[in-house]
């Protein structure tokens, strides 16, 4: 008989989980998509942006991890079309089109950032999302510093001095905390003009405390914490306005703010792929206000049984945007395909394990919320190093993490300062040139 053939749009939690999950299975012919090469562990990309880890330890190559799952084969691609009818996925490479056919699908392609309709601000106030986010980032942070050395004058040496979180959630707090600990230790003694230790730090956000989905006491631990380290907190401050040397900020009274900053961060919102509204489209699926598709309680599109959708794509029971959700769901949405193969029924509607949550603040200082349980301080950060090194994917990146993490917590120093210019510039320059800027693959 000839094989079924599953096909996976994605190669970040939700992707990778379902595929592994149908590892062994000689019956399965699966196609893993993906617009990147690698398998992303957002949850560290604030450290590739403040220089503590290289951009391969949290990013491996998706087709390494999969080498030897002999059932799949990866291949690299945008998905632009599903078609629910013919059962076919399009992807797109540079010029290059590829159809590919499934009697199964799971659709895992992620969120990406919202600027809450202001999507103008991205270009000054970057968010993080992909590793081209997070080495943009790397770039803008240590060349302020680099600038600021340059300035001519107390006030621009000021205003690259200052720096902007947008977003008071786990990625904002980590990366606040961060950009407080790189200015007050790391680079401590390397500038001559200026003394990096001066830098102001705002976190900001409209809400009215930090990390809200972690409750009031341990949002109140983090800010207090984050106060220490000299992060100035603004709270019920909505930022209206973000230009290239600075932003405008509102406060809850109406009261309108203008801050110098060279460097902003976008840590604020997410917007689902647009694949969740194709699929809600033509599924006649209803979409949520961050784009996500209202999928059955068996995480699947009205009148295609055969479609899965996973992840921060999906809107179901309120579930939250974290990796457990994605993961759970692809080897969920794996094990209803398996059983469909096997004869066996269906599983029960999915149900998701909460296993909590944390946020890193600083070195050696965390908050974690599991169950009823609520940690702050070492402990939490003990437990947030060891829950991450077991998801880091692949021992060797383990090892190398743990070396990174020795040389930043134990010792001063940054492992990945590198910036280059293209890093820098590269992203602007090429919406600058719009679509004048078609590159095609080598041979076309
Ligand atoms: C900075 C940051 C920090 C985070 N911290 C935490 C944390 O501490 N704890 C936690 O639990 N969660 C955290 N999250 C959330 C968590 O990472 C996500 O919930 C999780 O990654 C969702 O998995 P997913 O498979 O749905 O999507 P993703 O992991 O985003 O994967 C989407 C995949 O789809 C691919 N893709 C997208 N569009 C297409 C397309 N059109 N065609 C082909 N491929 C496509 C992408 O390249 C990617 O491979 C964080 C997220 C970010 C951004």
């Amino acid at each position: 008989m000839a094989a079924h053939r599953v096909v996976v749009i994605g190669s970040g939690f939700g992707g990778l989980f379902s595929t592994q999950a149908l590892r062994g299975r000689g019956d399965v012919e699966l196609t893993l998509i993906a617009k990147t090469t690698h398998h992303l562990f957002q949850p560290l990309l604030y450290q590739v942006a403040t220089g503590i880890l290289s951009e391969g330890e949290i990013a491996p190559s998706t087709r390494e991890v999969l080498a030897r799952q002999d059932n799949a084969r990866v291949i690299l691609g945008t998905v632009t079309e599903i078609d629910l009818e013919a059962r076919t996925v399009t992807s797109v490479v540079l010029d290059q089109t590829t159809v590919t056919p499934y009697d199964s699908l799971v659709v895992a392609a992620g969120a990406g950032q919202s600027w809450f309709g202001n999507d103008h601000f991205a270009a000054h106030a970057p968010g993080m999302k992909s590793i081209d986010d997070a080495l943009e980032l790397r770039g803008r942070i240590f060349s302020a510093f680099e600038w600021a050395e340059l300035a001519t004058t107390p006030e621009d040496a000021a205003a690259y001095l200052t720096f902007v979180v947008v977003g008071a959630g786990p990625t904002g707090v980590e990366m606040a905390g961060q950009i407080a600990e790189l200015s007050r230790r790391t680079l401590a003694r390397d500038f001559r003009s200026i003394d990096p230790t001066s830098a102001r730090i705002i976190l900001l956000d409209a809400a009215p405390q930090v990390l809200p989905a972690f409750g009031e006491g341990l949002g109140a631990s983090a800010q207090a914490r984050l106060e220490a380290m000299g992060v100035e907190v603004r709270l019920g401050a909505r930022v209206v306005d973000v230009d290239e040397s600075g932003l405008v900020v509102e406060s809850a009274n109406g009261t309108r703010e203008r801050i110098e900053s060279a460097c902003k961060v976008w840590a604020a919102g997410v917007q689902a792929s647009p694949l969740a509204a194709q699929l809600a489209e033509r599924s006649g699926a209803g979409l949520d206000r961050a784009g996500r598709i209202e999928v059955l309680p068996d995480l699947t599109v009205p009148g295609h049984p055969e479609v899965f959708v996973v992840g921060d794509m999906i809107s179901l029971n309120q579930l939250p945007g974290v990796a457990q959700v994605a993961i759970q769901g692809g080897r969920y949405a794996a094990r209803q395909i398996a059983n469909r193969l096997d004869g066996r029924p269906a599983d029960g509607p999915f149900t998701y394990r909460d296993k909590g949550s944390m946020a890193t603040i600083s070195r050696f200082s965390a908050v974690a919320s599991i169950g009823r349980l609520q940690f702050s301080g070492f402990v939490a950060w003990v437990l947030w190093l060891a829950v991450h090194l077991v998801y880091i994917i692949g021992f060797k990146h383990r090892v190398t993490t743990l070396l990174h993490w020795a040389v930043s917590f134990l010792g001063r120093g940054r492992s990945e300062r590198t910036v280059t210019h293209r890093q820098l510039f590269a992203r602007a320059a090429m919406e600058q040139l719009g679509d004048d800027f078609r590159p095609t693959l080598p041979l076309s």
